[in-house]
């Protein structure tokens, strides 16, 4: 069996059409423009190349972007007042800090101040227990674009084993949940599962979320099975260079399974899709109006 390859890069560029319609609905009909915040602190270079890739699209779609760039020894304190004011800014609809911070701040803390109706990630943790139980929330962006697509290829995921592979707050767990509510008989195996190539063999829905080159080979997956590969890792080539791959060794998966997400081009431009989604839910939320179709859990 050769896998469908599902295409996270169109399926991303529909998912931003929709917001775009979306944003141009709700400036002709209301006069609203979404607006989505960026904190960032300090100079991690994979975080500014996020943030840039952000705003930009943020703009694209018709979106009021907002960047705070603060030096990486800001102090707790001041963190927390800018995440004050922007929490009580009508203009601003989402609020996002980059992680990871600088050591010295407490994530917890800086996440846990953001207003839960504006927390576009999904992290804080009123949120995390609302997905948890079931009840509407903000959902984070990687797993609710992992969702979206599984969505979009199967339609109904009732009755499916699946299984994650990691067990992070912002991809593992609430992956999991998303399944569970979509009613797959859900397990989440992590660096202490026994016998991981056992259990992931059991699955009609594998989401790799691990951080391990290549980890999750064919012989592991059920044939026919979907294989959704959140991990990004960079690795040397053999003749020079680097490249990125994901937590699945792609040839020997896609040898067997029914359908597969690439690295890159898989996963990873569905999460800023998912922002920019998150941030026209929270929008109409914040103004009382109905939520856009399809884009959120
Ligand atoms: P994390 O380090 O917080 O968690 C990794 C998880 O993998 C842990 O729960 C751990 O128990 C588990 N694990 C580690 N070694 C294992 C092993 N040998 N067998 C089974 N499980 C094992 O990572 P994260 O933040 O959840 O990210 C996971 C990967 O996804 C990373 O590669 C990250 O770069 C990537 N990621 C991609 C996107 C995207 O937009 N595509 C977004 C977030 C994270």
């Amino acid at each position: 069996m050769t896998a469908t390859v599902i295409d996270g890069k169109a399926f991303a560029a529909k998912v931003r059409g929709q917001v775009a319609d979306g944003v141009a609905k709700l400036k002709e009909a209301h006069g609203i423009t979404p607006g989505l915040a960026v904190v960032l602190v300090g100079e991690d270079p994979a975080s500014q190349v996020y943030v840039r890739s952000k705003g930009k699209m943020t703009v694209e779609v018709g979106m009021a972007s907002f960047e705070h760039r603060l030096d990486a020894d800001t102090p707790e304190a001041d963190l927390l007042a800018v995440i004050e004011r922007l929490n009580a800014d009508p203009a601003v609809h989402g609020i996002l800090v980059q992680l990871p911070l600088p050591a010295h701040l407490d994530s917890d803390q800086v996440i846990n101040s953001i207003d839960p109706a504006k927390d576009v990630d999904g992290f804080h943790i009123s949120n995390v227990g609302l997905l948890g139980t079931g009840q509407k929330s903000m959902v984070p962006c990687t797993p609710l674009g992992c969702l979206m697509m599984l969505r979009d290829y199967h339609g109904s995921l009732s009755g499916m084993t699946a299984v994650v592979i990691g067990r992070s707050n912002i991809v593992g767990k609430p992956m999991a949940q998303l399944l569970l509510g979509d009613s797959c008989t859900v397990t989440i195996a992590h660096s202490r599962t026994k016998d991981l190539a056992a259990v992931v063999r059991q699955a009609d829905i594998v989401v790799a979320a691990v951080g391990r080159a290549q980890m999750v080979t064919g012989d592991w997956i059920k044939p026919g099975a979907t294989v959704i590969d959140v991990g990004i890792n960079r690795i040397d080539n053999p003749d020079g260079g680097t490249r990125l791959v994901g937590d699945a060794d792609y040839e020997s998966c896609a040898a067997v399974a029914g359908a597969i997400t690439p690295v890159p081009g898989g996963v990873g431009p569905m999460t800023i899709a998912c922002l920019l989604a998150n941030t026209l839910t929270a929008c109409c939320r914040a103004n009382g109006l109905p939520e856009p179709e399809g884009l959120t859990a």
